[in-house]
């Protein structure tokens, strides 16, 4: 329900009533008929339903004041934490899985509360390593059930105050000790969830700055060492972002994901579903933003006309529809080819290929969050003051897609990757 305002409510009734969730997935149901087969559409329309009971039932209303962190339990119990493994190897088996499923699974969420959205993609890359690499050592099982069913959010530490987009110089060090043990000391900054979860991701090196020495941890923040305080982003004040200090923080053998010199491999393989997962954020924020501003347009009249009908307002909203519909079919080709190669190759993506996904990752990464910008802007701008106020997600919409550019590796770095592979396709003629 939308009653996010605790001040007065700027937009009649009537409009409002109108921009239900009910009603915006109508509409991006309209939209996305054409590009999702029937099983993707009732999938869809499994999560979507699933969103709307959630809404009502709790009596959600999107104000800033609501702990999006106590909702997890109950989505995690419908296997939508994420949709991007089965997790047979802890007796999930969440049906259907892979890229398209997540893709549908987080616009579905992401409609009925962005920020909610966000930090639950943070859990998802702190389940894919862990995925990756738990070579069926029990610790290691039991913590990805934990984090796939929503009994903890999950978290990443791999920023530190001085190593930002220069992630491979970290400054953070693991020792190891005679009975295999590590202790890690510290620090790590804006990782998002942290001070929330109980299972975290960590990076730390053998040697300071030198990326071949670099290892790769589960953590329980429960272990003597882990200190955490909370950052405060004010663009989504109901994510918890942590700034970390490890103080010989000891982890025991079996929660050695990557050993010294695995860990900038192992980061480097998580980027692809990051960059990608982050892109497809940014095209479901889009679709948020375009609901909105599509329903309220169609009904908001001045000078006794629908402001549709006026070209400033019809036209600009036509060119951000085409070019979010241009990039979800874009995205959908290299997901749907994702999940092909990954059940072709069983789950395990060949060198060559996965080099190859890496610009591009880069690519969609770069375009959709730029496009997100974009869309939620003028989206909030073409509903006037109305897209101001605090009556409606645009405010989150907004914030949030000015958020995507920096996450996951910067707008600079996203084309500095990409120059280095125009670079490598030079040398390859
Ligand atoms: C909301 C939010 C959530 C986040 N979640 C996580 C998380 O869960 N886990 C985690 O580990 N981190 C997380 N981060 C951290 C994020 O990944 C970093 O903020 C990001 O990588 C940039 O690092 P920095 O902030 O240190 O900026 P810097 O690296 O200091 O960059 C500052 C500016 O310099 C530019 N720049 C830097 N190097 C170059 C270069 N070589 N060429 C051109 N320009 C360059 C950048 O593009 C940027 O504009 C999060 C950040 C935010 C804001």
């Amino acid at each position: 329900m939308l009653k996010k305002t605790s001040y007065a409510q700027a937009i009649n009734d009537e409009i409002l009533e109108k921009l239900s969730l009910k009603n915006r997935y109508a509409w991006v149901n309209n939209n996305l008929q054409s590009i999702l087969t029937t099983e993707q559409f009732n999938f869809f329309r499994k999560v979507q339903r699933f969103c709307l009971k959630f809404e009502k039932k709790h009596d959600i209303t999107h104000k800033t004041d609501e702990d999006i962190y106590s909702w997890i339990p109950e989505f995690g119990a419908e296997g939508y934490i994420t949709r991007a493994h089965s997790f047979e190897c802890c007796d999930l088996n969440q049906d259907p899985h892979g890229a398209v499923p997540d893709f549908l699974r987080n616009l579905a969420m992401d409609m009925f509360d962005p920020q909610f959205a966000m930090a639950g993609g943070a859990t998802v890359l702190a389940i894919n390593p862990v995925h990756e690499h738990h070579e069926n050592i029990p610790v290691r099982l039991e913590a990805m059930k934990e984090l796939a069913t929503g009994k903890t959010p999950g978290a990443i530490c791999i920023t530190e105050p001085e190593r930002g987009s220069d992630a491979v110089h970290m400054l953070t060090t693991c020792d190891e000790q005679p009975d295999g043990s590590f202790l890690l000391n510290g620090r790590k900054i804006f990782n998002t969830n942290a001070p929330k979860s109980k299972w975290i991701v960590v990076y730390a090196t053998s040697e300071q700055n030198n990326g071949n020495t670099m290892a790769q941890f589960l953590v329980n923040s429960e272990w003597d060492g882990w200190n955490c305080e909370r950052v405060f982003i004010p663009w989504v004040p109901k994510v918890h972002l942590g700034h970390e200090t490890f103080e010989n923080l000891r982890v025991p053998k079996e929660y050695i994901l990557g050993g010294i010199g695995k860990g900038r491999e192992h980061l480097f393989e998580g980027l692809v579903p990051e960059r990608i997962g982050i892109a497809a954020m940014g095209i479901s924020e889009s679709w948020g933003a375009l609901s909105f501003a599509a329903i309220y347009a169609n009904m908001r009249k001045q000078f006794d006309q629908e402001i549709l009908k006026f070209q400033g307002v019809g036209f600009l909203l036509s060119e951000l529809w085409a070019k979010t519909t241009n990039l979800t079919w874009g995205i959908f080709k290299f997901i749907e080819n994702y999940d092909e190669k990954m059940e072709k190759f069983g789950g395990q993506l060949p060198p060559n290929i996965a080099r190859a996904l890496v610009a591009s990752a880069s690519q969609f990464k770069f375009h959709c969050t730029a496009l997100t910008k974009e869309v939620c802007y003028e989206c909030a701008n073409l509903m006037g003051g109305a897209g101001l106020c605090d009556n409606t997600l645009m405010h989150d919409l907004l914030n949030i897609s000015r958020i995507q550019e920096i996450v996951g590796g910067s707008r600079q770095i996203q084309q500095y990757i990409m120059s280095m592979a125009l670079r490598q396709l030079f040398k390859m003629i």
